[in-house]
Order: C-alpha cells, then sequence, then structure tokens
C-alpha cells in the first residue's frame, strides 16, 4: 500500500468503515510508515477531541485511545487470520477424508471382486 492509498483510508478507519481486507494494509502500512502513522495521530486526536466535546467527558488519553483501537483492529485481522486457516485446515481434512474413505471403499469392493480384479 502506499502512502497515499494509506491517507486516504485514515478518515474510514477511524469511522471503521473499512473492509477487513483493508484494514489489514493499512495496519501493515501504519506500522512501518511514520508519516502516515503520524497522520492518524493528528485525525485520531481532532476526532476524539470533537467527540469529548460532544459528550462532555473530562481528561482522556488520546494516544493510549488510539493504541488502544490499534490493538483492537490487530486482534480482530488476527483473528480473522486464524479462522482463515482453520478453515483451511478443515477443507483439507475433509477432503483427505473422503480421499481416504474413497481408497478403503474401492479395495474393500476389490477384495469382494467387484472390481473384476
Ligand atoms: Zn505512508
Amino acid at each position: 500500500m502506499t502512502c497515499r492509498e494509506a491517507e486516504r483510508l485514515v478518515m474510514p478507519y477511524i469511522n471503521g468503515e473499512l473492509t477487513d481486507a483493508e484494514l489489514a494494509e493499512f495496519l501493515k502500512h501504519i506500522d512501518t510508515c511514520e508519516d502516515c502513522r503520524e497522520e492518524l495521530e493528528i485525525y485520531f486526536t481532532v476526532d476524539v477531541g470533537i467527540r469529548q466535546l460532544d459528550e462532555g467527558t473530562g481528561t482522556y488519553n488520546i494516544k493510549g485511545a488510539l493504541e488502544t483501537a490499534l490493538e483492537i483492529s490487530r486482534q480482530r485481522i488476527h483473528t480473522l487470520y486464524l479462522l482463515q486457516t482453520a478453515r483451511y485446515a478443515v477443507n483439507t481434512l475433509c477432503f483427505w477424508a473422503v480421499l481416504v474413505v474413497l481408497i478403503l471403499q474401492l479395495r474393500i469392493w476389490g477384495q469382494l471382486g467387484f472390481l473384476g480384479l
């Protein structure tokens, strides 16, 4: 992902509008690019500040809030990755299970003489 693309996703990220694929790419970029991270911090700070005015809450650890938000996002991506891996594993397992059953069945048929062996 380029900085240009990442910058475009800053506001959607804060608003929670990114797709999972976008979110993964965005987090990867933010972790490695100081400029875009700063950009995100600025927008996030402004966003949190406005919300504070609306809600009238007192002092608030904005930097900590961004860290928390990023951590939640990372966990979401991590969980999705685990689910995908699990699904792949189950699919692979099912494939082999079916294949083994088929081979055993063929052997049984072979032993019974159904295959003309
Ligand atoms: Zn960047």
